[in-house]
This record gives C-alpha cells, structure tokens and sequence, in this order.
C-alpha cells in the first residue's frame, strides 16, 4: 500500500462569534460555530479521495483549513510527513500543494490576462527567467486544452469551461504533488464537466497528481475518486473504497444520500430507508451523541447519548462507518428507538 501524501489528524475549525458587551456582562461564553469538529483522513499518493456531503457540512472548510487558506483551531495535518501547522515556512508547501476553486470566474482576477494569472504563481516564487515564464504559460495553455495565441485575452472573454481550464493551468504552474479540487465542476454544464473530469484525470495520470476532491454530487465522485470519505455537520461520517461506498454503503446517512440521487430507472427497488428528510441541523449547536440522530430513520435511545466510534463495515479494515448498528453487541441493540418528536432538528445549517 503507498503511504499517505497528507495525513489529516482530528482537524477543527470552530468560528467564535463576537459576543455582545450585556453577553460578557453576564459572563457568557461566545458561541462558536463547529464548522469542522475532529476529522480525520489520509489521502495517499497517486490517489484521488472524493470528499461528499450535504451544504454545509464542512467539506470546503476541511479543504481550505488543511491548505492553511484558514487558521485550523485544533489538530494537525501532515504533507509528506512535515506538520503543515507547526511550520514557520510555508513557501515549499505552497509549491506542492494548489487548489482549483468551484467558480471559474470569481477565482480569476477578471483585470488580469489568462497569461498574467497563470504566470502570477511563477513571478511570486521568483521562478524562472520572463522569457521561461511566457514559455512556461503557453506550454501550460495548450496542456489543459487552449491554446498560447489566448494567453492575452481576459477572463470573460472565455467561456465557463475555458475559464476553468485556465484556473486548473495556474494550479500546475508550480508542478505540484497535491491539489484540493473544490467543486470544479458544479458551476459548468454538465456537457462540459466530463470534458473537465477527463482532464483532471489525463493531468493525474501524466504528472502523478494526488487530489481531495471535493463534491456534493455523487455521480461526478464516483467517477473520479479511487476512495471516498463522507461528510455529516463537521464530521466524517464514512470512509472507504469508491465502490465499496456506492454498493455497499455502511451508513445511514450514505445511504440517504444515495437513495436521494434521482434514477432514471423508476423501476429499480428502493434501499431500506427512505431518502433523506429535513435540513442539516446548525453547527452551533450539534445534536448530542451521534449527530446524524435527528434524521436517521434508525435512531435510538443510545444514539443521542453516546458518539459512535469508526466500526469496520463488513469486516473490511479499509472501509469504516460511525454507526452503532455496524457493532454487533453494543448497548443501541438494547434501547428504545427515539421517537418522531425527537428526531426534529433545531435551526438549520448555514454554509
Ligand atoms: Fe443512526 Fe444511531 Fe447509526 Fe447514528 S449511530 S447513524 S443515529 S443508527
């Protein structure tokens, strides 16, 4: 098995909201905002790791946080070994790893060039003579599908799926190693996102890439992730193979979310649950024990009292769930199911 390129260890990332000066008064304690609460996933070398969930449930904070785009509140995240958080020099880590953003035209500085954004990485690691640099960026331009006699035009005179492609050539500009790929392709139409998936796969296969990608729709994830690893309100709720995820799904919630995925094929027989109801709860305050409770058609007294560890699925070591019913003698058997007034979530997820 390769080793793990990035090893994330419980990442948080809580914001504090300002308290007010009658709530400091009183001696309250600020709210804060669990927008990822102790995830933990490696991702190896060569590999792509689908990352899943609903809005808000902090798939992109994970993203941005193991970047160092934001501070983490707790945890660690190793790339190649070597703390990202405890480092004082970035600069080699921001070589290696590079993110592609989900809105192509927000994420390009609409008064620059395609020349001048894909050459900008270059010019700030001072890499390169100006003459290498014009070489390198139209080398770039005719890798990822366009061509150099477009290195002046400005963002908006590319199309959506072009202005994507300019964002993915200013992402290999350093030859990375990583890259998060958050959402890079849920802006574009579904005509051109498979032209874009492929593209990232030739590039990974060509420059050994590793990517997190991130995604809330399941069909764009299955057909790139070799793994994947889904996300519940600030947690990984489940991890493991791609298949293994899609056809034997060790969660509730996964199963929800793919029961949710409309089919062509009215005829094919339902899974045992019904799709997934009701909105995510609101991260400031997280439902006790499981936090999937509140809408798990399973639920039951045990689940809102204790937290549910990562439990082999199927006695596979490499494909796990945060689900009590995945334990054969664990006290859930035992307790009561949670009744429907229990199960309705307070407050809804604000991403
Ligand atoms: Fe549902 Fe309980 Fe499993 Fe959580 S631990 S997913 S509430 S059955």
């Amino acid at each position: 098995m390769t080793d793990p390129l990035v090893r994330v260890e419980d990442l948080q990332k809580y914001y504090f909201e300002q308290d007010s000066l009658v709530d400091r008064l009183l001696g309250k304690e600020p709210e804060s905002v669990q927008a990822v609460d102790g995830v933990s996933f490696d991702v190896r070398e060569g590999e792509t790791l689908g990352l899943v969930g609903e809005s808000g449930c902090g798939k992109s904070t994970t993203g941005e946080t193991l970047l160092r785009l934001r501070e983490p509140t707790d945890g660690a995240v190793y790339f190649d070994g070597e703390n990202v958080f405890e480092s004082a020099d970035l600069d080699e880590f921001r070589k290696r790893a590079q993110v592609v953003f989900q809105d192509p035209f927000s994420s390009l500085d609409p008064r620059m060039t395609a020349g001048q954004i894909i050459r900008e990485p270059l010019d700030v690691h001072g890499i390169g003579t100006k003459a290498e640099r014009r070489e390198r960026v139209e080398e770039l331009l005719e890798r990822v599908g366009l061509s150099a006699g477009q290195v002046d035009r400005y963002p908006h005179e590319f199309s959506g799926g072009q202005r994507q492609r300019v964002g993915i050539a200013r992402a290999l500009a350093l030859e990375p190693d990583f890259i998060v790929c958050d959402e890079p392709v849920s802006a574009l139409d579904v005509s051109v996102q498979a032209q874009i998936l492929n593209l990232l796969e030739d590039l990974q296969e060509e420059f050994g890439l590793t990517y997190l990608f991130i995604a809330h729709d399941l069909s764009v994830v299955r057909h790139i992730s070799d793994r994947v690893a889904v996300m519940y309100l600030g947690e990984v709720v489940e991890i493991g193979p791609a298949d293994e995820i899609f056809e034997n799904p060790g969660h509730p919630y996964t199963e929800a979310l793919l029961e949710s995925v409309p089919r062509a094929d009215t005829s094919e027989q339902g899974r045992e649950v019904d799709p997934l109801a009701g909105d995510v709860p609101s991260p400031r305050s997280p439902p006790s024990g499981c936090r999937f409770h509140t809408r798990c058609p399973y639920a039951r007294e045990a689940c809102k009292r204790e937290s549910p560890g990562d439990y082999d699925v199927a006695g596979r070591a490499d494909h796990q769930a945060a689900c009590f019913r995945r334990v054969e003698d664990h006290d859930y058997w035992d307790s009561p199911p949670l009744g429907e007034d229990e199960q309705v979530a307070e407050g809804t997820a604000d991403d």
